[in-house]
């Protein structure tokens, strides 16, 4: 007996490097009119590096004592800029100390109590704020923290900052390199739907805008909690696409959840976004994507 043309196109997406879970994942597929893509780990390659740390003015501690706090308070983290941040600290030989009340906020940052002092890292947008309308040092502090900020994004950087007890103390330049084979992704998909795909991201509106015209994307929405990756993708449903999302973080997986197909990038994801996902990219490559709907709409066409 011959196999049934959607079985045969999940053995031949796990041949491209995509584990599809399901024959109904794998007709729906082909059934995309709109792809929407994440940016960190998903249109970057996921392995950004610490590049600078701007100390903000001020402040009583020095580089190397805020990066072994920052790397203490992130070690327990799953995401990629903690890691950025904990293999920087250990390239200057910093030691890690134990962290308590350690706490993620999915599309913000984390916080953690080390050697007795309230470390937070994360996005400006959830961090300075407090930090810069509270006590008068630090709205000082906040101000020049938020100069860093602009400047470092400005560069091309995600700007990270780092509290301690309330104050912000540095900010950190993350960069992340878009996929080498991004752009022509992002081309193929275009093809294949009849539209370029959006690009849905927490980071900033300047270091987004950067990576989408990077790789050719025009429509983007940036500064994006986990629920308002939900609410864009059912926006776009609501004007009747068919809409498949592409992510890696524990971020995206409710926007994975509500899509009518949803496709975790493996290499780096998260637990939850891997059991989320109807999909998951074992091939660390962005190119799989158009891949797996061609072969989908190919398979539909013997279907019927
Ligand atoms: P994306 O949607 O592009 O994958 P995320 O939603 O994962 O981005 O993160 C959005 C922003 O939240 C990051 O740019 C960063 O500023 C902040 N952030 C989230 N998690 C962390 C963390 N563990 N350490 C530092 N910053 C974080
Ligand atoms: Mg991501």
């Amino acid at each position: 007996a011959t196999m049934p043309p959607l079985l045969a196109a999940i053995a031949n997406a796990g041949r491209h490097g995509v584990l599809v879970k399901s024959a109904v994942v794998m007709e729906q597929l082909g059934a995309t009119s709109q792809v929407a893509l994440d940016k960190t780990g998903t249109l970057t390659r996921g392995t950004p590096q610490l590049a600078e740390i701007r100390l903000v003015a001020g402040t009583r501690f020095s580089s190397d004592e805020i990066l072994a706090l920052a790397a203490s308070a992130e070690h327990p983290s799953e995401h990629p800029l903690g890691t950025a941040i904990v293999a920087a600290a250990r390239e200057r030989g910093l030691r890690l100390k134990p962290v308590d009340s350690f706490t993620a906020t999915a599309g913000s940052g984390v916080t953690a109590v080390v050697d007795g002092l309230k470390v937070r890292i994360g996005t400006p947008a959830a961090f300075l704020p407090d930090a810069t309308f509270n006590a008068r040092p630090a709205a000082q502090a906040g101000r020049t923290a938020l100069v860093e900020v602009q400047d470092l994004r400005g560069a091309g950087a995600t700007a990270v900052v780092v509290l301690i007890d309330g104050d912000p103390v540095a900010v950190l330049g993350i960069f992340d390199e878009v996929r080498s084979e991004a752009a022509e992704a992002v081309e193929e998909l275009a093809r294949l739907t009849g539209k370029t795909p959006v690009l849905l991201t927490g980071d900033n509106a300047v270091t987004a805008k950067q990576v989408a015209s990077a790789v050719g994307i025009t429509d983007l929405r940036a500064d994006l909690l986990p629920d308002g990756k939900v609410a864009a993708v059912q926006e776009l449903q609501g004007a009747g696409e068919r809409v498949t999302v592409v992510g890696d973080g524990i971020n995206d997986a409710p926007a994975l959840a509500v899509a009518q197909a949803g496709i975790a990038m493996g290499g780096a994801g998260s637990d939850l976004t891997l059991q989320t996902a109807d999909a998951i990219v074992v091939r660390d490559d962005l190119s799989t994507i158009p891949a797996v709907i061609a072969l989908s709409r190919r398979a539909r066409r013997v279907v019927i």
